[in-house]
C-alpha cells in the first residue's frame, strides 16, 4: 500500500487544469477515451519535449562516455523470449465473473472480520492511501449488519495474491460488495501482441516493447564495433513502450502506452559496483532537483535482496511524493550482466568484447537507470502547483493559480504584450521582440486583456517570465518591464539582459 498522500493539491484539480489549459486530454475522446492512453495537447507536447531534451542534453551530449541511440518498436520476437519478458513479464489477475471487472491482485486487498475471536466474514478495498481504513469501516459495517456482538478486532489487511485457496470464495468482489465471483489470481502476460506481415499466424507474431532496455542490450555489438566507446560507457534511448497494465491508474503514471528514458551503463566485470550503482542514484536525484523537483518529495526505497531477480544485485528506486502516495519514479537496478548473457545464449552471437585497460576478453556488467518522461511530467506538475491569494489591481484580494515549473522544462519561457493593443507603435515593436525571442525559445505573444489578466494566464501554465511593453520603452531607454512568475515582481531590463538571463536559466 503506497505512504499517505502529499496534501499539497488533489489529482481532480491536476487533471482538470491539463484539460483546460491544453496539457494533457484523454485519447480518443470523441469516442469515449480508451482507458490508458493520453494525448498531450500544445502545452504538453512542449512540456515533455522538454523534459526529454533536458535528460538527452544532460545524458548523452554532454558527457564523454555516453552515446544515444534510437531503436525499433517491434524487435524480433526472440528478443523478448531471451530478455525473459515471454515467459515471466506478468502481473496477477483477478476477474469478478458477475462484473467482469478485472483486478491486479496485489492492488485488491482484503481482511478477515473477527468478533471475539471468531471469523465472521471477509470485507476487501481496492488499494489506496486509505486502504486499512476502509477495510476497517467495511468490517464495521459488515458487523452491523449481521447484528453481530462483541468485540471487533482491528483488520489485518493482505492482498490477493496471500489468499488461501479455501479463502477466495469467501471474499466479497469491490465490484459487487459480495462474496463468490472472485477468481483466483492468475499470471497474465502485460505484452501487446500483434502480427507482422500478411499471415496472421503463430509464426508472425510479434511484440510491442514493454521497455526500451533491451534495444540496448540487442544492439550491444553493433555499438561497439562502430569504435566510440570503451568501458566504462553507457547507451541510452528515450521511446515509447508499451504494457497492457490490468488497471491503468493515477492519470497518467500507469498508462499502457508511455515514455521511457533509459540507459545501461557498461563496467568491467570487477568494477565496483555498488559505487557506479551509487553513483547513478545521486546523478538521477540531483538531475530531478535540476529541472525543478524539490528534495523534500524525493526519496530512496531499496529492494529488500529476496525480492530481487535472480541475477539482480540491487535496486534502489527514486520515489516521489504524489498526491496518491510516495510511489516509484526512477528505477536504478544493477543487472550483473545477465542480459547480455541470455542474448548470447539465444542468438548464438558472443557478447564478450576486448578490454584495453585490463587485456581480457569479458562479457560487461550493467547498471540501469530507467525513468518513465510521464512519471516526471505529473511530478512536475503536482510539485509545481499552487493556489495563493494575491492582491488584485483594485487593491482587494483575488486567488492565482500558478505552475512553478523550473525554466529549464516550462513549456513556454516569456510572454511578450504590448500595455495597449490599440496603439500599433506598442504593437510593433513587441512584434519584433516576440520574433527575435522566438527564434531560440518557445515564447507567446498576448495582447488581449487587462495586463494582470494576462500575468494570471502564463502564471497557470508556468511561464517563468512575463515582458510588457510600454510607452517608456518607445519614448526612453528601450527598456521594458520584466515581471517574474514566483515573486511577481517587476523591473526594467533590455533587450540583452534579457536575452542573457534566458541564456542562464534555459540550458
Ligand atoms: P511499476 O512497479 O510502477 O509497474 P516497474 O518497476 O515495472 O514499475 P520498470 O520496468 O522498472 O517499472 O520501468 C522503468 C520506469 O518506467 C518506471 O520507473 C516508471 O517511471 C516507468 N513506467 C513503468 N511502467 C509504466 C506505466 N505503466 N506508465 C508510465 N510509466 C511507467
Amino acid at each position: 500500500m503506497p505512504d499517505p498522500a502529499s496534501p499539497e493539491v488533489s489529482m481532480e484539480t491536476l487533471v482538470a487544469l491539463c484539460k483546460r489549459r491544453g496539457f494533457i486530454f484523454p485519447s480518443s475522446e470523441i469516442y469515449g477515451g480508451i482507458n490508458g492512453f493520453f494525448d498531450f495537447g500544445p502545452l504538453g507536447a512542449e512540456l515533455k519535449k522538454n523534459i526529454r531534451d533536458c535528460w538527452w542534453d544532460d545524458m548523452v551530449r554532454r558527457r564523454d562516455d555516453i552515446v544515444g541511440i534510437e531503436t525499433s518498436i517491434i524487435m524480433h520476437p526472440k528478443v523478448w523470449e531471451a530478455s525473459g519478458h515471454v515467459a515471466g513479464f506478468t502481473d496477477p489477475l483477478v476477474d469478478c465473473k458477475v462484473s467482469k471487472q478485472r483486478y491486479r491482485a496485489d492492488q485488491l486487498f482484503f481482511a478477515q472480520v473477527v468478533v471475539d475471536g471468531q471469523v465472521v466474514g471477509y470485507v476487501s478495498a481496492l488499494e489506496s492511501e486509505r486502504t486499512a481504513e476502509e477495510l476497517q469501516e467495511a468490517a464495521e459495517s459488515l458487523k452491523r449488519k449481521k447484528a453481530i456482538q462483541g468485540k471487533l478486532a482491528p483488520v489485518e489487511p493482505r492482498d490477493m495474491t496471500e489468499a488461501k485457496p479455501e479463502e477466495i470464495a469467501l471474499i466479497p468482489s469491490p465490484a459487487t460488495g459480495e462474496p463468490g465471483s472472485l477468481t483466483p489470481p492468475r499470471s497474465f502476460n502485460m505484452m501487446f501482441q500483434t502480427n507482422v506481415g500478411a499471415m496472421s499466424d503463430a509464426s508472425s507474431v510479434a511484440y510491442l516493447r514493454p521497455e526500451t532496455a533491451q534495444g540496448m542490450f540487442a544492439d550491444f555489438k553493433a555499438v561497439v564495433d562502430t569504435g566510440r566507446v570503451k568501458l566504462p560507457f553507457g547507451i541510452a534511448q528515450i521511446g515509447r513502450s508499451f504494457r497492457n497494465e490490468i488497471t491503468p491508474r493515477n492519470f497518467i503514471f500507469r498508462s499502457r502506452e508511455f515514455e521511457q528514458m533509459e540507459m545501461e551503463y557498461f563496467i568491467h566485470e570487477d568494477a565496483d559496483w555498488e559505487k557506479c550503482h551509487r553513483g547513478w542514484i545521486d546523478w538521477c536525484r540531483d538531475w530531478l532537483v535540476s529541472i525543478g523537483l524539490p528534495l523534500s518529495h524525493i526519496s530512496e526505497y531499496n529492494h529488500p535482496r529476496e525480492k530481487l531477480a535472480f541475477y539482480s544485485r540491487g535496486t534502489t528506486d527514486i520515489m516521489f511524493r504524489y498526491p496518491f502516495g510516495v510511489q516509484e519514479l526512477w528505477g536504478i537496478a544493477a543487472r550483473g550482466n545477465y542480459d547480455l548473457m541470455q542474448h548470447e545464449k539465444h542468438s548464438g552471437v558472443p557478447q564478450a568484447i576486448f578490454d584495453e585497460a585490463s587485456r581480457k576478453k569479458i562479457v560487461p556488467h550493467v547498471i540501469e537507470p530507467a525513468v518513465g518522461v510521464d512519471r516526471i511530467f505529473l511530478a512536475v506538475l503536482c510539485a509545481g502547483y499552487a493556489e495563493e491569494d494575491v492582491k488584485d489591481e483594485k487593491g482587494g484580494v483575488e486567488k492565482r493559480t500558478v505552475l512553478r515549473l523550473s525554466p529549464r522544462i516550462a513549456p513556454v519561457k516569456v510572454a511578450v504584450f504590448p500595455l495597449l493593443k490599440n496603439k500599433p507603435e506598442l504593437v510593433v515593436r513587441a512584434q519584433e521582440l516576440h520574433g527575435r525571442l522566438k527564434k531560440r525559445y518557445a515564447v507567446f505573444y498576448d495582447e488581449s486583456g487587462a495586463i494582470g489578466r494576462r500575468y494570471r494566464r502564463q502564471d497557470e501554465i508556468g511561464t517563468p517570465w512575463c515582458v510588457t511593453i510600454d510607452f517608456d520603452t518607445i519614448e526612453k531607454d528601450g527598456t521594458f518591464t520584466l515581471r517574474e512568475r514566483d515573486s511577481m515582481q517587476q523591473k526594467r531590463i533590455g533587450e540583452a539582459e534579457l536575452f542573457a538571463l534566458l541564456e542562464e536559466k534555459v540550458f
